[in-house]
């Protein structure tokens, strides 16, 4: 079985090494936060610290898609490029990024983000923010219903992009370690949500049953590819 993840990872650290290595970090915050969240025995104090991982996670897929769609400076505070290798600027942090919202206004101008979008993924921003400053206790349920419904519409806008249209994206595998893809995609809200989600988005023409994740929450898409807004199944229709 070829390791998915890191042919994903790869390919982009081969063609865009910074875009690629913001990948990589997303990805590992977005598995710390997960296996946080989903653990059996998760306490409250486990839950803000996944949700502080998984948003910073959300907010790097943004730069990641930027970065790679665009260019490095696509995501760098008033575009000013520092000298040299761009690689080691970027290591050493010798700039500023953009702000979250920013890169999600901008994404939004090559399209296919709904309003509501762009409204559920606030929601963890907010809760991030409520939870750092002044959450003492949190409902944990309603916790692991949020991030699931903000899960189910990331990697589509920030990771997947336009991958979906070539066919190359595989599933969520390619950026979820095996249990947290397990607890995702055999979680009911996040199942009903994908199903919603599929049958929502601008770019789907019919929704069918996946034939991996057995949800009603595969779509063909305009460009004729198929993508599971669930477990992430990308494929030609062919
Ligand atoms: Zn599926």
């Amino acid at each position: 079985v070829p390791d998915l993840r890191l042919t994903f990872m790869d390919r982009h650290l081969k063609t865009n090494r910074p875009a690629g290595l913001i990948l990589v970090n997303a990805t590992d915050f977005l598995n710390a936060g997960l296996a946080l969240l989903f653990a059996k025995n998760v306490t409250s104090r486990d839950a803000k610290l996944a949700i502080v991982s998984i948003q910073t996670s959300v907010e790097l897929l943004a730069k990641f898609r930027l970065a790679r769609d665009k260019a490095l400076s696509a995501i760098i505070r008033g575009n000013q490029l520092p000298r040299g290798s761009l690689t080691k600027a970027a290591q050493a942090g010798d700039f500023r990024t953009i702000g979250y919202s920013e890169c999600v206004k901008e994404i939004s101008k090559q399209g296919e983000i709904t309003e509501k979008d762009i409204e559920v993924i606030g929601r963890l921003q907010n809760l991030r923010n409520a939870l750092v400053h002044f959450a003492a206790s949190i409902d944990i349920a309603d916790v692991r219903i949020n991030t699931a419904w903000i899960l189910v519409r990331v990697p589509a806008m920030f990771a997947a992009g336009e991958d979906r249209d070539i066919g190359e994206f595989q599933n969520h595998r390619s950026f979820l370690d095996s249990d947290n893809f397990s607890s995702l995609i055999n979680f009911g809200p996040y199942r009903d949500d994908a199903v919603d989600v599929a049958a929502e988005n601008l770019g789907s023409e019919d929704i069918f049953r996946c034939w991996e994740c057995e949800n009603d929450s595969i779509s063909l898409r305009t460009s004729e590819t198929y993508y599971c807004y669930c477990c992430g199944l990308t494929a030609g229709s062919e």
